[in-house]
């Protein structure tokens, strides 16, 4: 089992034991880690990129209860320096956190949002609805989340168990196993590209000014 300080810590580099290193088919290195600090592709977010002592770390993935770190060369077993890429990890962590803002303006609307995809270029929020929803436009839901933004909410984290919470100020929390963003201040300004609503959903497409 890998241990995933990831879940509750900000930080990019550290000592890792590598304690396995396989070649695959399509000559790349799936490497196991002890404990890691990349988070994987899932919860709508690409993985991490960075590097695993000399070698590249191309993609991230959980499989069961390990993460495989899929790497462009062999890593020598024992302990290796990992290190992950900020700019990556700051872009994935602001627009999922985006995601957390902009589920909280619809649900204010009576919505329900249901499933979040974070990819930089392509990302969503899908609600649905219960009972009789306000209508949501692209101009207040931009406006609402980044009032958020400009409020500058701290991350507040709760942990149960493998159960992760994470909220921004006194915003409700859900429960979520991503990357965030410390204050909603480092999201900068979000943009709501457009709304489109399918088969009672209402998808809101954005995107963040660099
Ligand atoms: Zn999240």
């Amino acid at each position: 089992m890998t241990q995933r300080h990831y879940l509750t810590s900000d930080d990019l580099s550290m000592n890792a034991q590598v304690l396995s290193c396989s070649r695959t088919e399509d000559g790349r290195f799936e490497v196991v880690l002890a404990a890691t600090l990349f988070h994987p592709q899932g919860g709508g977010q690409p993985s991490d990129q960075g590097t695993i002592g000399d070698a590249s770390v191309l993609r991230v993935s959980q499989v069961e209860d390990q993460v495989i770190h899929v790497c462009d060369r062999d890593v020598p077993l024992g302990e290796a320096r990992i290190d992950v890429s900020s700019a990556a990890r700051s872009l994935h962590a602001r627009l999922h956190s985006a995601g957390h803002l902009i589920g909280f303006c619809g649900e204010e609307f009576g919505w329900r949002a249901v499933k979040g995809h974070h990819w930089p270029g392509e990302a969503r929020v899908i609600f649905e609805h219960d009972v009789d929803p306000r209508e949501m436009t692209g101009e207040i839901i931009e406006q609402q989340a980044n009032a958020h933004v400009a409020a500058g909410l701290s991350r507040n984290m709760t942990l149960d168990g493998d159960k992760r919470s994470i909220g921004f100020g006194s915003l409700p929390a859900y429960s979520c196993g991503g990357t965030h963003v410390g204050s909603t201040a480092e999201i900068g300004k979000i943009k709501i590209s457009k709304v489109k609503e399918k088969k009672g959903q209402v998808w809101v497409y954005y995107d963040l000014e660099q």
